[in-house]
């Protein structure tokens, strides 16, 4: 028996194979839930789910087939669509992954209204409009997991922006008033703080000498995986972590210790 044996989970922003989202699903598929893969384009979900399938077929891993829906998490009636195909499918909904996010480097006075809107539209609301959507459909004992970041911690500067470090102190804000609302229902919502987890949004960012001062800076002495990331959000996704809610966890090697 598995960890997550007949749950499901909705993720966001999963598609691209190198990202966090993508190392979540195959994490929680492995664990025996059923997964469906949320993120903008129809294409890249289903090359996902083709994928994941190769993958943990390679390693002998049995798992339900994927889910595969493409929408903006910045538009409600998308996620609306993508929580109803999937509990058609799979009959129920336990756990939400709030993946979807983009970065941009800027300083505050390079900030355009529309760099603003957007961060904050994927990054902040994207997390409302999945629980609006989800919450109807979640069960009782379900759980969200939100993926912040160090950045808001420590006030950006390492690849995101003040609006990104801002968004990110919005879902660390806005997990804690959920977990409150939704005690009662047995649902925990928790957030994960990764630190510098080499993707598609940060690989070619750091030059050789920014890459070294910042590894140098990191106690561990290396960048994370997205399966570091993956690994933590399977605990606060399952049993393990059943008295936990309106936490976040550290993932960033030692970078930020406070
Ligand atoms: P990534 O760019 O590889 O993945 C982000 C995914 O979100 C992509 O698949 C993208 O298509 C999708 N996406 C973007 N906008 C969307 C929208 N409007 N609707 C639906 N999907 C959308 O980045 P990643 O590094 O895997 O980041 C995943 C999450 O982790 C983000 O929230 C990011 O802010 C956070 N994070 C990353 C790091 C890091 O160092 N990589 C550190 C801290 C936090």
């Amino acid at each position: 028996m598995s960890q997550l044996d007949g749950q499901v989970a909705l993720i966001t922003g999963a598609a691209h194979p190198a990202g966090i989202g993508y190392a979540i699903a195959r994490t929680l598929l492995a664990a025996g839930a059923a997964v469906s893969i949320v993120d903008l384009r129809q294409e890249a979900c289903d090359a996902a789910v083709r994928q994941l399938s190769a993958e943990l077929s390679e390693r002998g891993q049995s798992h339900v087939a994927p889910l595969a829906v493409a929408a903006d998490v910045r538009e409600r009636d998308a996620l609306e669509r993508a929580v109803r195909l999937t509990v058609d499918q799979f009959g129920r909904l336990d756990v939400l992954v709030s993946n979807a996010g983009i970065a941009q480097p800027r300083k505050v006075m390079d900030i355009s209204p529309e760099d603003w809107s957007s961060t904050l539209d994927v990054n902040l609301r994207g997390m409302l409009n999945l629980t609006q959507a989800a919450l109807p459909h979640l069960s009782d004992g379900g759980r969200i997991v939100a993926i912040a970041s160090i950045a808001a911690q420590r006030g950006g500067g390492l690849l995101g922006g003040p609006h990104y470090a801002a968004s990110k102190g919005g879902v660390l804000s806005l997990a804690k008033s959920m977990a409150r609302e939704f005690g009662p229902r047995g649902i925990r919502v928790n957030c994960v703080n990764p630190g510098v987890i080499i993707t598609a949004m940060n690989a070619n960012a750091f030059d050789e000498e920014t890459r070294k001062r910042l590894i140098d800076s990191i106690p561990l002495g290396r960048f994370g995986t997205p399966q570091d990331v993956a690994d933590v959000c399977l605990f606060l996704a399952s049993s393990q972590s059943g008295y936990l809610t309106g936490t976040a966890i550290d993932i960033n090697g030692g970078m930020h210790i406070h």
